[in-house]
């Protein structure tokens, strides 16, 4: 059987049903719901933030905190390695994404290089804690203070990282969470706002159910509204969470054992718990990483190339600039097949294939 990048958790059909009849006898499908007001208090006490809100998807929920934080316009600071959304939410937000190069230690933004590229259009600052890793949190946190910056954290990979002792989205004005069908917890489609204040959180639940409480119209808004039936997956996949990261970290420490020293790989801080929501491998060239890639393929092995091309070289980008770093990397760098279900004999099997491949 061919063994893709991922496999979405399934919890036992019953569990699922066991909600789902719930909203047969409810009879309420959507609109803030019992299920999803259930799920929602279960994830905010679970990371232990302030105000969570359940979304439609990832990207939907960067776009209604750039809204809620009320830019118009305007530059954002941004990282180019990370999944598209992240940019492109700023752009659909007709906003200007102003890439900052990489550090090569976890991928994350390099706060060293952040004040250069703030101007007096910079509205805020959007890092990326990109495969679960954590941001220099402080150092944009001073940075943001020192230039009245707005800071939306794309937590779409952190859920389930720690990091001083608590969640990693606790940081900045908001964090965004993703709950696709790929990522570590997912509601088969689902996102989230985490958010620090109350007046912020307010309109943000205004604007994602169009702007309107009954027949007061307040703002402008969107329909970012979630389903029951999401919120019955999420609520059902959610008593496994413990268990999928575990296993997560089996399949990880597997690839550890025979492949460290043999190819790249970040370097997770010390404070940082991490969630163990991705495996990336760093090759010595893009040559090594396609050679290794067909001799996976021929076994009907898929891993991703995470992430590529590097965003600040989108083709629809008015601008054009250069970020050497991510750039290289983006070319390098690929995902391994992890979730709960891979067992070890397929570890050791992908990792010879790998190890068989190296150049060196
Ligand atoms: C998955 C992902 C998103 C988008 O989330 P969706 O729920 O698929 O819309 C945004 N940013 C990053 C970094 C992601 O990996």
């Amino acid at each position: 059987m061919s063994i893709f990048v991922t496999k979405s958790f399934m919890p036992p059909i019953s569990e699922y049903e066991k909600y789902i009849e719930q909203i047969w006898k409810s009879r309420v499908l959507t609109n803030q719901g019992p299920l999803l007001r259930e799920l929602e208090t279960k994830i905010q006490d679970y990371l232990g933030v302030k105000y969570f809100q359940y979304v439609e998807n990832g990207t939907i929920a960067l776009q209604l905190s750039i809204q809620a934080l009320g830019i118009e316009g305007g530059e954002i600071i941004t990282t180019p390695f990370s999944y598209v959304a992240t940019t492109s939410s700023i752009l659909w937000q007709r906003c200007k994404p102003v890439f900052v190069d990489i550090e090569p230690n976890n991928f994350t933004i390099d706060v060293n290089k952040i004040e250069a590229a703030i101007t007096p259009q910079t509205k805020a600052i959007m890092p990326v804690h990109v495969f679960g890793y954590a941001c220099d949190v402080e150092a944009i946190e001073a940075i943001a203070k020192k230039h009245n910056l707005r800071v939306i954290y794309d937590g779409a990979h952190a859920f389930g990282s720690r990091y001083k002792g608590k969640s990693l989205l606790s940081y900045g004005d908001i964090s965004t969470l993703s709950f696709h069908a790929t990522k570590l917890y997912h509601t088969i489609e689902g996102g989230g706002c985490i958010i620090e204040d109350s007046e912020i959180s307010r309109k943000l639940d205004l604007i994602k159910h169009f702007g309107h409480q009954g027949d007061d119209h307040i703002c402008l808004g969107i329909n970012a509204k979630q389903s029951e039936f999401n919120a019955a997956m999420g609520l059902a996949n959610f008593e496994y969470i413990k268990d999928i990261i575990r296993e997560r970290k089996r399949v990880s420490e597997g690839y550890n054992k025979l492949l460290t020293g043999r190819v790249g790989r970040p370097k997770a801080q010390k404070d940082l718990e991490y969630n163990y929501a991705y495996y990336p491998v760093i090759f010595s060239s893009e040559e090594e990483l396609q050679q290794v890639f067909s001799s996976l393929n021929k076994e009907e092995i898929y891993p991703r190339r995470y992430f590529y091309p590097s965003l600040n070289e989108l083709p629809y980008l008015e601008e054009k600039e250069s970020c050497p770093i991510s750039e290289d990397i983006s070319h390098r760098i690929a995902c391994l097949p992890l979730y709960p279900e891979l067992s070890d004999e397929e570890v050791a099997k992908i990792s010879a294939i790998i190890r068989s491949n190296l150049s060196k």
